[in-house]
């Protein structure tokens, strides 16, 4: 499973549904499951680094838009790209040992070690805790009805 870390506290954010959008200064055509882990550094108080900490499904990978700060915990900047993430499971953490690349950490989910499953719209992040404004609801299980509306 390809992975990706970052630092604390977002990595934290990440695993625990409330920042559904991952901003980078580059694109990726990745789609699929991506591990969550905190980097070693820097050290965060209490909160756990250089572990996974979920499991994700990055969906599409877009130019980031002022609308989407609120669900990527930042401001935007230039050249930032929206990582839209969603079906976000929180494992049990593990330690993950030694430089954490993108590509290829030995990792296979278990439905045991799932501790929470949040869904987030796939075009916009929101999520049933932090719906959009003036209130949303699904319409597909990564779609919420603002942004179907839109299409
Ligand atoms: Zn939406
Ligand atoms: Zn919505």
């Amino acid at each position: 499973m390809n992975s990706l870390s970052l630092k604390q506290p977002w990595a934290s954010w990440v695993a625990d549904g409330q920042k559904t959008i991952e901003t980078r200064k580059y694109k990726t055509n990745c789609r699929g499951e991506l591990l969550i882990c905190s980097s070693l550094k820097p050290v965060f108080p209490g909160l756990p680094c250089g572990q996974a900490l979920a499991v994700v499904n990055l969906v599409d990978c877009r130019p980031m838009t002022k609308a989407d700060e609120k669900m990527s915990m930042c401001e935007i900047y230039p050249d930032a790209w929206s990582w839209m993430l969603t079906n976000i499971r929180k494992i049990r953490p593990f330690e993950v040992k030694g430089h954490l690349g993108f590509y290829g950490v030995d990792y296979r989910i278990n439905i045991g070690d799932v501790l929470q499953t949040i869904w987030a719209c796939r075009k916009c992040g929101c999520t049933d805790k932090q719906a959009c404004e003036g209130g949303c609801h699904w319409v597909e299980s990564d779609l919420c009805s603002r942004c179907w509306a839109e299409d």
